[in-house]
């Protein structure tokens, strides 16, 4: 086997390629009727959702655009900071259009609730949450998450747009890292 392949740093596969196409289809399926007669935005939070936003949008039958914007949460760890600064903003006026947030993971629901008031204040005709996965923690959180693709357990996973310290986004699943790794 490669040295370089990355699959071997991964104790379990949590959800295969095929699982997450599949879950991603599901997803567009219901956005696509719900958005059938309007125009939606679709904002992506860098750099996770990087692979949900390019699947989910070319899974999608309807007229979108799509823009982006980079918050950080969490350092190089595994435990969010709680503070959300911007790092890149959007470059779309909200006003008066359809916005729906696209995200990798929701765990403690800190970026995301930010977020929301964030993008609230800028005059949006609705707003909305998509998110692939979805941890135990954020169920507590006052958050109305319209489309959640699985709830998965509390651990710290990788792959398809997930990081540990910036490596693994690129796997096609999405795994539990090994100890090995970060110990
Ligand atoms: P939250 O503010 O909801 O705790 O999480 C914010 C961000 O932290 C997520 O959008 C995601 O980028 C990252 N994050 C949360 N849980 C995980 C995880 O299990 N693995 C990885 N790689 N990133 C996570
Ligand atoms: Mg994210
Ligand atoms: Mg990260």
């Amino acid at each position: 086997m490669d040295a370089q392949d990355v699959s071997t740093d991964l104790t379990e596969v949590l959800y295969t390629k095929e699982e997450i196409d599949a879950k991603i289809r599901e997803l567009a399926a219901q956005i696509d009727r719900d958005y059938a007669d309007k125009d939606v935005l679709l904002v992506g939070v860098l750099k996770g959702a990087i692979m949900v936003m390019a699947d989910l949008a070319r899974a999608l039958q309807s007229h979108v655009t799509m823009d982006w914007m980079a918050v950080s949460s969490y350092g190089s760890g595994t435990k969010s900071s709680g503070v959300v600064r911007i790092l890149k903003d959007l470059d779309a006026d909200l006003m008066n259009r359809h916005v729906l947030i696209v995200e990798d993971i929701i765990d403690s629901g800190l970026t995301l609730s930010w977020l929301k008031t964030n993008l609230e204040s800028r005059g949006p005709a609705s707003l909305e949450i998509c998110t692939l996965f979805r941890k135990p923690e954020a169920v507590k959180v006052d958050i109305d998450v319209k489309y959640v693709g699985m709830d998965i357990p509390n651990k710290f996973v990788v792959g398809y747009g997930l990081d540990f310290d910036e490596k693994y986004r690129n796997l096609d699943c999405v795994g539990i890292l090994a100890p090995h790794v970060y110990q």
